[in-house]
Order: structure tokens, then C-alpha cells, then sequence
């Protein structure tokens, strides 16, 4: 399984986190409101996690942006995900909610443009993507519209990836796909020959050196190959699971057997 060369342990604090008043970055309009989020005791517990048990932790970051495109992210699931799963670049310290608006905005975006691609969606596609003669033009709209344009970049027909060019935009988008993977991972990975956990042996792993980059993995990833993330039917639950592992049909529909006898109570005493 692919997954099994992703590894990353990251860091959450036991005592949560919370949300302070913040400047907006430099060139930013001075008055958009704007929080921090930090951990409430940069001295507490820290508890350690695999992201790489959570394949589908990408779409959880997804959802702090998807019900309000273009806007700020949700401060509440903000606040949720980070108790969690911890900080997106750094283990402590404090990260601004537009950097965070922003890449939760991208990777919706890029999922949005994968799935308008698979499902042959040219009216979507076009909102997005320009192609022209010589370059791809990509526009997504970004919160709060500094110097009132959009988030745009334009893949020009002489970047290395562009091996053929597109016949159309449907093509352009398994373009764009790699290229705001590669723009958002920069040199966030590192990749090589690892010593195995027993000390018997080595192996090739790709290690993120934090959240952010090991979110954009696992997008990457699974757009990659066939859909295989599931959101646990369990409404306390709703975590996304790698459904491949599962072997029946009702074992499909839930997370873990613990979610689904608790959703199965639940319905019973309806
Ligand atoms: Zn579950």
C-alpha cells in the first residue's frame, strides 16, 4: 500500500488549544478581522499521534473552508481540528488563521478541481482554469481578496511537466493537480533510505517534516489512485477510514465495530 511509505508522528498538546486576536500577515488590508491559534499551555503534556493511521485526514482539513468558500475559515472546527491533530507547521508556537484559511481554500480547491476533472465537469473547469495557447491560467478566489484580485498562477508550456501539452481542461487539470501539490510542498519532504523499526533491515520512506506537508501527501495520494476514504455513518465519529481494508458491506459504512453496535443503539431507540 502506497500509505505505508508515508510516516509522520506529530504533536498535540493535552491541554487544547485557543484562539487570540491577531494582526492580519503584511499586505494584508489592516481591518480583516483575524485570529492566532496557539496551545493554551506551551509547557503542558504532549501527546504524539501517526497522522499516517488517519488517510483521510486531508478531508477533515477540507471541511474548515468548504461551507464558506472564498471566506475565512471555520473558527470553531479550526479550534476542533487543531485539539486533535495539533498545529499545521510548528509542534507549539502560533499560526495565523488566514495561512491557515488559505491552505485549507487551496486544498479544497484542488480537490474540487480533481473531482469537476473526474467527473467531466467543463462548466466547474472553466471557472477555474484558462487555457491558453501558451500557458494554463488557474484562478481561486482567496480570503480577503488582498489588492482585490484572486489567487492566480499560471503554468507556463515550458514548465518541465508540461511533457504534452493539454487537449483541453480537463487534461489542464491533471496539470494544475501536481503543480499546487509541488507549490505547496516545496521542500517539505524527506525522502530516503530509512533504518526499520526492529533494527533488522532498511527501507525507503517519505517522512513530511510536518502536518501541512503530510495533508497535501495524503490529497495527493488519494486522488492518485481510486477513491478509497469513507466517512464513518457514526455521528459522534465521522472520521474518514480507509474503507479497503474492510470486507462486508455493513462493515464499510463504519469506522470501527465500536462505531457501528453505538450506531446501531442509536437507532434502535429512535
Ligand atoms: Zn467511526
Amino acid at each position: 500500500m502506497a500509505s505505508d511509505i508515508l510516516e509522520l508522528r506529530w504533536s498535540v498538546y493535552s491541554d487544547g488549544y485557543e484562539l487570540i486576536e491577531s494582526d492580519p500577515p503584511d499586505n494584508w488590508p489592516k481591518d480583516s478581522p483575524n485570529f492566532s491559534i496557539k496551545p493554551k499551555k506551551p509547557t503542558g503534556n504532549i501527546t504524539e499521534y501517526s497522522v499516517v493511521d488517519n488517510p483521510g485526514l486531508f478531508r477533515t482539513f477540507i471541511e474548515l473552508i468548504k461551507q464558506n468558500p472564498g471566506g475565512y475559515c471555520d473558527t470553531d472546527k479550526a479550534l476542533s481540528f487543531a485539539s486533535k491533530y495539533g498545529l499545521l507547521v510548528s509542534r507549539n508556537g502560533e499560526e495565523n488563521l488566514i495561512d491557515w484559511t488559505h491552505s485549507s481554500e487551496t486544498m479544497f480547491r484542488a480537490f474540487d478541481i480533481w473531482d469537476a476533472a473526474k467527473n467531466r465537469n467543463m462548466k466547474l473547469l472553466k471557472h477555474y482554469i484558462e487555457l491558453k495557447e501558451e500557458q494554463i491560467d488557474l484562478y481561486i478566489p482567496m480570503y480577503p481578496n488582498p489588492r482585490d484580485t484572486e489567487y492566480g498562477f499560471s503554468l507556463l508550456k515550458s514548465h518541465d511537466s508540461l511533457i504534452k501539452w493539454p487537449k483541453n481542461e480537463i487534461e489542464a487539470a491533471y496539470h494544475i493537480i501536481p503543480f499546487l501539490m509541488e507549490k505547496n510542498l516545496g521542500d517539505s519532504l524527506n525522502a530516503g533510505i530509512f533504518t526499520n523499526e526492529y533494527n533488522t533491515g532498511t527501507e525507503f520512506r517519505v517522512k513530511p517534516k510536518n502536518l501541512i506537508s503530510a495533508l497535501w501527501l495524503q490529497f495527493g495520494l488519494s486522488v492518485s489512485r481510486i477513491e478509497i476514504f469513507r466517512k464513518c455513518e457514526d455521528i459522534d465519529c465521522s472520521t474518514y477510514f480507509d474503507n479497503r481494508k474492510k470486507k462486508r458491506r455493513y462493515e464499510k459504512r463504519f469506522c470501527s465495530s465500536t462505531c457501528r453496535k453505538r450506531s446501531e443503539r442509536r437507532n434502535k431507540a429512535k
